[in-house]
């Protein structure tokens, strides 16, 4: 069996590259890639990379994640996370191959306290919320076997990320501030590699395309940012690292004292009974994961 996967060098693809290794041949791709095109904003280059490697599993790991330059560079946001979804999803319908794609509770307007579900309507504020959304409906459109996982507040051990942010900060200064009115789940790319490759084995030896459909994944539990700043200045405290700021040096703010080009939603939660249910899965608390990387990192 083949995989190939788009973004491997994000930080969903990057745990990819372990969690889908043992599921097949993978070919892991960037957009920097030589042996084929893994460029999303190359239309055609994409669609040959796929015609030329005959998977029968596409992931795609990469998009256009720069939420605030988005707001400016919308044609670009719009070539990656809209028509390259699209092209996959069409190319992999010619393949008879399964497309699993990440999507994300931007496509939501962030209103209300209530976990997203699958299937409430959505009401993207950003042009990236909104590039994401049309991802998402030309994937449904163009390929029957599809999986579609929307997620939230994603973090990784490998590269900068906002706990190691909030280290630092804390290291520097006595006090810090962190927006207390966004709410939602931090929830590790390893985890959702995992999930992946669970929910792929499924799919491949189910039935058809029993298993289409989206999907909300998130670690369970719930924070806000400052909850979740406060939480890892406490693990960083029990392990003996020396800061200048205590997790009650951690002061509220409101979103609207950050002023930012694109508009964030309050309400991240996302619903992810569906999952569990249809994949018999356990999600474990966003506390577990965080303190994992955080062991990682210090
Ligand atoms: P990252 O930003 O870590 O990774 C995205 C990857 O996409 C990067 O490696 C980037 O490469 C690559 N990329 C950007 N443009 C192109 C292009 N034209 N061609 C090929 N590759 C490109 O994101 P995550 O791993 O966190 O996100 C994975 C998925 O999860 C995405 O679909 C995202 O929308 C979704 N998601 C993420 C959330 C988060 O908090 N991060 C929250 C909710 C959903 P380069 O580094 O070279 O730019």
């Amino acid at each position: 069996m083949k995989v190939l996967l788009f973004g491997k060098n994000g930080q969903v693809g990057w745990e990819l590259q372990r969690s889908l290794a043992p599921l097949g041949e993978l070919v892991a791709l960037d957009r920097h890639s030589t042996d084929f095109c893994g460029d999303l904003a190359n239309l055609d280059g994409i669609r040959e990379t796929v015609q030329k490697v005959r998977p029968q599993v596409i992931v795609n790991a990469a998009a256009y994640t720069a939420v605030d330059k988005a707001e400016s560079d919308t044609a670009t946001a719009h070539a990656v996370n809209a028509e390259a979804p699209g092209v996959l999803a069409e190319a992999a319908s010619a393949a008879g191959a399964w497309l699993l794609h990440y999507s994300t509770d931007y496509v939501f307007d962030g209103s209300g306290d209530k976990p997203w579900e699958e299937t409430d309507p959505t009401g993207p504020l950003s042009v990236y919320g909104r590039t994401k959304l049309e991802g998402e409906q030309r994937i449904a459109a163009r390929c029957a076997q599809h999986m579609i996982l929307r997620t939230s507040w994603v973090y990784a051990a490998r590269g900068g990320n906002f706990a190691k942010t909030m280290l630092r900060l804390a290291a520097e200064r006595d006090r810090l501030t962190v927006v207390s009115d966004q709410f939602g789940a931090p929830t590790g790319a390893d985890l959702l590699a995992d999930v992946t490759a669970h929910m792929l084995r499924s799919a491949l030896a189910g039935s058809a395309a029993g298993f289409a459909g989206t999907y909300h994944v998130a670690a369970a539990g719930e924070t806000s940012w400052h909850g979740y700043a406060r939480f890892v200045l406490e693990c960083a405290a029990k392990g003996g690292k020396a800061l200048r700021a205590s997790p009650d040096a951690v002061d509220p703010v409101a979103t609207s004292a950050f002023p930012t080009p694109a508009v964030r939603p309050h309400n991240s939660r996302l619903n992810t009974s569906k999952l569990r249910g249809a994949f018999g899965l356990r999600l474990p608390a966003w506390q577990q994961g965080v303190a994992r990387m955080l062991a990682e990192i210090t």
